[in-house]
């Protein structure tokens, strides 16, 4: 306790997988955790998909108790619509300050019952859906998102622009819409900080070759995750813009990877699981999955990977891959294995974006004082060589903040970053 000058809170930025998981963990080990996240919701992008690979384990099943035993964790305070503005001190006495935005529903009235996205008269295009469902500008991002209390996008309400409209006040019998709700500042001293900001996905639109945005049935590998989800916008119906079922479809790898210039890790393994969607939901489907590398290690990966083969799924070594209109449907271009040009046609292609590094890195790393590396990043190691240390005693990183991982080995390096926060070391062989 003295070393830390009365007082040993943690701050977590980022309730993911990694921020959770940590989270969790530092309040079971007695310790008082702020967590900030920014979006209304938390879980991070596992509350997106239905299962995850390899095992195809149900991902609501893995998060939900997770996120419900932090709910209900007296040691855990869930910031949600919240920023980390400003840092200053050492370790074992930071003094932090974290921005709440205004929600404008109290979280103590509201049940949930939806009553005012119902009765909201504004609609615009869902990005938790990306772009393939409508929300209201009073809203919660998706069904069975957490904590499931909507909030107002001040961007779109009719009110925010001067607007006279009453309709969700008047919707809700609980009285629970509190239109003069103010942002807050917080001032908290904590001991140690963990950075769990997870990752982005690169813009797809600027790589015209890849057709998205301009080539009907061209999907990202998030909107198609989305299709295949039971609450997403089909009910997990995989169909084309048509409504009808695809009778092919085309995963297109490691798209954007001459840009990054490094692997994502995870879209190998992700592509077998959308050809193991397409065979658990349409059977007589076709599916190709285009690849300049098959990155599949370890023994429960390398059967996954067997398994999908077993069951039809193609894979083809393509490279200079273009992807435009198919007439009907969608074509691909590509080059084989032998450099020779060769053409598909399907009516459905998925492109799995690279990984990039969460909007916001910079202005956070800036924050904290901390770098980031060549890729943008956070940097590993630095204060001893841990992988969960940064240059920065007391302040630590784990899951995909640092780069593109899987699932797994997100939650080892959250549990490994708790411990080098109770010990108090860098994470690292010291
Ligand atoms: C389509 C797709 C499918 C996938 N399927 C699988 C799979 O089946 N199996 C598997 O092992 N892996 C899978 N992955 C990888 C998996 O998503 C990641 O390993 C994991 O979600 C990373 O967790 P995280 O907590 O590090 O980051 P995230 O899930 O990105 O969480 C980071 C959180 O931090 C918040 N945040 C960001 N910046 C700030 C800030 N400045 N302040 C406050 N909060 C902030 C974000 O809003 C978010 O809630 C898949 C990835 C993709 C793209
Ligand atoms: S704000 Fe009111 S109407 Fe909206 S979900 Fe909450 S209780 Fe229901
Ligand atoms: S006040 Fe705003 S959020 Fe409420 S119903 Fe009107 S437009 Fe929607």
């Amino acid at each position: 306790m003295d070393e830390n000058n009365g007082h040993d809170d943690v701050l977590v930025i980022g309730a993911g997988m990694a921020g959770i998981e940590a989270s969790l963990r530092l309040a079971l080990a007695g310790r008082h955790v702020h967590l900030v996240e920014e979006s209304p919701c938390f879980g991070g992008s596992v509350i997106r998909f239905e299962d995850i690979y390899p095992n195809m384990d149900c991902a609501t099943c893995m998060i939900a108790p997770l996120q419900q035993d932090l709910l209900q964790n007296a040691s855990i305070d869930l910031l949600t619509l919240s920023r980390v503005e400003k840092v200053s001190g050492n370790a074992g006495k930071f003094k932090v300050r974290v921005k709440k935005k205004a929600s404008y529903v109290s979280a103590e009235t509201c049940i949930g019952c939806g009553m005012c996205f119902e009765a909201c008269p504004v609609s615009l295009d869902n990005d938790f859906e990306e772009g393939m469902a409508q929300r209201k500008a009073i809203y919660v991002p998706a069904a069975g998102a957490l904590p499931n209390v909507p909030s107002i996008d001040t961007d779109n309400c009719l009110r925010f622009k001067g607007e006279e409209c009453n309709a969700c006040i008047e919707a809700c019998m609980f009285e629970a819409i509190v239109m003069d709700d103010k942002d807050e500042v917080l001032d908290l001293d904590v001991a140690a900080i963990l950075v769990a900001t997870g990752y982005g996905l690169m813009d797809l639109k600027p790589m015209k070759r890849f057709g998205y945005g301009k080539v009907p049935d061209v999907l990202s590998s998030v909107a198609f995750a989305r299709l295949y989800a039971s609450n997403g916008p089909t009910e997990g119906e995989l169909k084309l813009r048509s409504g009808d079922a695809p009778s092919s479809v085309a995963v297109v790898q490691c798209v954007g990877r001459e840009e990054t210039g490094y692997c994502s890790a995870v879209c190998c393994l992700n592509s077998l699981k959308f050809a193991h969607y397409v065979d658990h939901k349409l059977p007589d489907a076709a599916v190709h999955v285009l690849h300049t590398d098959m990155c599949v290690p370890g023994k429960t990966h390398q059967r996954f990977r067997d398994k999908m083969v077993e069951h039809g799924a193609d894979l083809v070594f393509a490279t200079d891959v273009k992807v435009g209109k198919g007439s009907p449907g969608v074509k691909i271009a590509y080059k084989d294995g032998a450099g020779k040009a060769a053409e598909l046609k399907v009516d459905m292609v998925v492109l799995a974006p690279a990984f990039v590094p969460s909007e916001g890195s910079k202005e956070l790393a800036d924050i904290l004082g901390v770098p980031l590396d060549g890729t943008g990043f956070f940097a590993q190691g630095g204060n001893g060589g841990g992988p969960v240390s940064t240059a920065k005693e007391g302040i630590y990183v784990a899951g995909c903040a640092t780069g593109p991982k899987g699932i797994s080995q997100v939650v080892m390096e959250a549990d490994m970053a708790v411990a080098a926060i109770l010990t108090g070391t860098d994470g690292g062989v010291s």
